[in-house]
Parts: C-alpha cells; structure tokens; sequence
C-alpha cells in the first residue's frame, strides 16, 4: 500500500475530488470530519441533479433550482476547497491533477484521490449529430433544448401566418426510449397537447406530432417486460408516437434519416430533435487506463478493484457513472454509495483501520415519470405504476434534491405545474440555442474571448483614466452644462 500521510507531519493528507456530481459531493461531504484537506476540482461551479434536467428542458423548472453552487453547499465544510477547472491530465506516479480554466494552467498534488467525472452522451461514433440533436447531460443542454422546443412552436406561428407548412417545426423527435427519452417525450406532449392549446392563433398546438424512437424492440429495458409494456401504452395515450426497431442513421438541421429492421430507410422531417440515445464515460477513464493498465469497457467505463480502487493505485478511488464493476447501473445512487464508501476507506487509513470489505451496492429501486400524476416504479420485486408511484417518485425527487432553498422552490412549481398546467420557466433566448454551437466553432473556445494569462496590464492605466474623468464630471457638475463654446 502507498505510503499514507497519518496527520503527524506539518502538511495534512490531502483528498482532491474531481467532479462535482452526485459522486464527487457525497464524497467530499462524507470527508466533513475528516483530518484531510479537501480540494474539489469539476468543470462547473454547481451540483447537477440530472434526473430533473428534462424538466429544465420543458419549462417547469428552473436551472438553479436542479444546480446549487457547490461553493454555497460546501460553504460550512471548513476543510473543504472548491476550484473551477476542466481536468486535462492525472499523473498517477507524481500524484499530481492539472486542470485548466480559460487558458489558465493548474497543477494540484493529492495524497488520495477520488475520481467521479461522470459520462457524456455517446453518439456511438456520430458525434457530428450533436450539432443537431442535443443531448440531455448538461444546464447547457437542457436550456438549449428548452430553446429549441418553445422556439419551434414561435417558427411554427410565425410561418402558419404567411400560410407557409410548418409540419416540420411542429414534429419533435426524442431518440432513445430509457427513463430520460420517456420523460422528455411524455412531457414535449403536454406542453403540446395541455400547456400551450391557448397560446397560439395560426397553428394548432394539439397537432404536434412526438415521436420516441429507439433501436430496441421495447420502451424502458431496465424496468422489464411488464413495465416497457406498459409504459408505451401510456406515452401512446398521451399522443406520442412510439416506434420501435427503428435506428438512426443521420441527422440533419432538418430531420433525420431511420432504418427499421427490414432494413428500410425513411426520413423524418423534424427541426427539433433531442438525444438521449447512449452514454461514454468520462476520458478521464482512458488516462487513468493507460497508466494503470486497467481495462475499459465499449462505454468507455473503467475497470477497478472490488474497493473501487484503481489496479496498482489504492490511493485513487474512481466512482459512479465511470466504473465497469460487477454490472453496475450508471444511476445516482451508485455514484453516492460508492463515493461515501471510498471516504470511509480514507478515513479508515488515516485511523489506521483494516480494510473495510469489498463495495456493495444496495439497490433502492428504481423510477420513470411518463407524465404528471403518471410513473412506474420497481423497488425490490414489487412493479408500481400510475398514481401511486407517481407519488413516490414525487417525494423521492424533493428529498433528493440538494439545499432546503431549492426543495421549497421546486414544490410551488410542480403545484403550479401539475395543479394548473401552466410552466413558469418557459424563456427561450437566441443565446440558449447558438451560444454553444458559435462557441464550439472557435478553435481555442471560449479562452479566445479572454485575454491570454498575465496580459491586461496595458488596459489597466486607460481603465483608471476612464474611471478618474467619470469621477471628475460628477463631481464638478460638469454633466449636461451647456458649454459656452461655440461649435
Ligand atoms: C437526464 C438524466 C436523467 C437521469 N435520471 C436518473 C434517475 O432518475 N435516477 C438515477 O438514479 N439516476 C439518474 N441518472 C443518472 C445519474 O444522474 C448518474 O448516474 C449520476 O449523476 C452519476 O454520478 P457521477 O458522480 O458518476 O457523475 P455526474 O453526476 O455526471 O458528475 C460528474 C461530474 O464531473 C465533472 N467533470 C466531468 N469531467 C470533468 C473534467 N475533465 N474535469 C473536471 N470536472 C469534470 C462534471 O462537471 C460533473 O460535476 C440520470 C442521468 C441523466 C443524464
């Protein structure tokens, strides 16, 4: 085993986090009383609850209410440290971090480290789609989809006035049929269906069509036969499309091209179109791969110990959506066990505690919503459905949800939401739909905006000058004054 700094020497161990997510804080939380040094380093500056992002994504909620400041969450952890930066390398042997904001380079050394960076959305080698369908992992994501979705009903007004068709803008494509593309599409048809039937004069907002695509001959396969079942029948109530066998096999600004399983290619003509369709774990993986040796899965998962720690390195623990272990599902709650179970090793070390036994996930269950007062459930063998498990998602989601701020918050939308029909975060702006898009076709991204690292000097002196004659026009009242002069 490494050597582990025990907290007789000046400097105290040092646990560095990466990321954020449903790993990262539960990790740095359970380190509060810990005799360590706590640095989290993640490529935002906020927890996200993900399981609610889609409800960001249709207007019913807002961004910081599923994304409290993790710097505000961790205020009250005094051994806790929060920096903002994308980590770009690890260096296994000289234990070292080096993350980078905006062009600015950082190097952090660790004693232990605690890797959770999550997955991406995987276009399984199309990432070129991306462009046209977003994913659905992201702030970013979900508010460039909420602008594309009330956006295309405005195109869809706007057209429909000059007589113009405008089926194209009123078809919404939700690809993937898991827990994230039912919810999305489920909630697209009462936005479509109940939200926005009287908002509009030139089209008929009930007309919309939605369509839920996947590949796989069934709806939800993690929640079995039964509820798949199920679960189409109900999204089929609600108006959406179900069409299943049915493989992407492009994308375009305008639609989409399938093939079904007779091998028969058709195109769908959609403007909006969202994918929820596969996921990659974080490259993270590979750096760590490629030094330890540990293998990687088709996802991109790594392989690690059954005490989560990394082969060769038992003072990196990698956690959540990143790791191949035992079939484990990439579902928050396997990201929070495992990362409170790491910290307990931590501290167990610094105690100089036996080992604790091999990781084991207990699975509380698992739940979809299809729409309001609407969801399925499997908690142990029992299968939930409707209102009842509606329900318990319910209170399962407000429990989970991170600050007291945001749980109280989110209840008065979701009475609003459910109780009324009506969504209080529908703003769209231009901004949400092509910031990202202008951003990524920067070749050095957003860093090109700022200056380069040290300069800005130059600009400070004209600055105080700009700032010294405001002061002094104020000042002697000289603003507005008709000058004497003549021109
Ligand atoms: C739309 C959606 C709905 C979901 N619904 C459910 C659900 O209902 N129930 C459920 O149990 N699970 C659900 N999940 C899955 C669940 O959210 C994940 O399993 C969980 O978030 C995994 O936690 P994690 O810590 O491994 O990764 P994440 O929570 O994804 O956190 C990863 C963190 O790492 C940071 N990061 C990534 N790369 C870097 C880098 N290079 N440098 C610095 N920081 C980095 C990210 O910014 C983020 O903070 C859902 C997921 C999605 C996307």
């Amino acid at each position: 085993m490494s050597d582990v700094n025990t907290g007789s020497s000046p400097r105290r161990h040092q646990v560095v986090v990466i990321g954020s997510g449903f790993g990262g804080l539960f990790g740095a939380k359970a380190l509060r009383d810990a005799d360590v040094d706590v640095t989290m380093i993640a490529r935002t500056t906020h927890h996200l609850f993900q399981p609610l992002l889609y409800q960001v994504a249709t207007g019913i909620l807002s961004e910081g209410e599923i994304a409290p400041p993790t710097r505000e969450v961790l205020s009250r952890q005094a051994n806790a440290t929060v920096l903002l930066g994308d980590v770009q390398s690890i260096d296994l042997e000289a234990r070292t971090v080096t993350h980078q904001v905006l062009g600015r380079q950082s190097v952090t050394p660790y004693d232990s480290l605690l890797v959770a960076a999550g997955a991406g959305q995987s276009y399984f080698g199309n990432d070129q789609f991306a462009e046209f369908a977003p994913g659905m992992k992201s702030i970013d994501d979900a508010l460039e989809l909420r602008g594309r979705i009330f956006g295309a009903f405005e195109l869809a007004e706007n057209l429909a006035a000059k007589g113009e068709n405008v089926d194209h803008l009123l078809t919404f494509v939700v690809v993937g049929a898991g827990p994230t593309g039912v919810e999305m599409a489920g909630q697209i048809a009462e936005l479509a269906h109940r939200t926005l039937k009287r908002d509009f004069r030139f089209i008929n907002t009930h007309e919309a069509r939605v369509i839920l695509l996947d590949a796989a001959p069934q709806v939800l396969p993690p929640f079995g036969a039964k509820l798949g079942a199920k679960t189409k029948k109900t999204l089929e109530k609600l108006g959406v499309e179900v069409q299943l066998g049915a493989m992407v096999v492009d994308v375009d600004e305008r639609g989409l091209v399938v093939q079904d399983k007779d091998g028969t290619q058709r195109r769908i003509e959609a403007v909006t179109k969202m994918w929820a369709a596969g996921v990659q774990a974080s490259p993270l993986s590979k750096t760590l791969a490629e030094q330890s040796g540990a293998s990687l899965d088709r996802a991109g998962r790594i392989g690690v110990n059954p005490d989560l720690t990394l082969p060769g390195y038992p003072e990196v623990f990698v956690v959540g959506d990143m790791i191949a272990l035992n079939n484990l599902p990439g579902v928050a709650q396997v990201a929070i066990q495992g990362a409170k179970y790491a910290s307990r090793e931590i501290k167990g070390r610094l105690k100089g505690k036996a080992p604790q036994e091999p990781f084991k996930y207990f699975d509380k269950g698992s739940m979809a919503t299809i729409s309001r007062f609407d969801a399925v459930a499997m908690v142990g063998k029992l299968r939930i459905t409707g209102l009842i498990a509606w329900l318990m998602w319910l209170g399962v989601h407000l429990v989970y949800l991170t600050g007291f701020k945001n749980q109280v918050t989110a209840l008065l939308h979701w009475t609003v939401t459910f109780l009324s029909n009506d969504r209080s975060e529908r703003v769209a702006t231009e901004q949400q739909i092509f910031a990202r898009a202008a951003l990524q076709r920067l070749p050095g991204g957003a860093s090109e905006l700022v200056s380069a690292p040290g300069s800005g000097n130059d600009r400070r002196a004209e600055l105080e000058a700009i700032a010294a004659e405001e002061s002094r026009l104020t000042d002697s009242g000289e603003r507005g004054r008709v000058s004497d002069r003549t021109a």
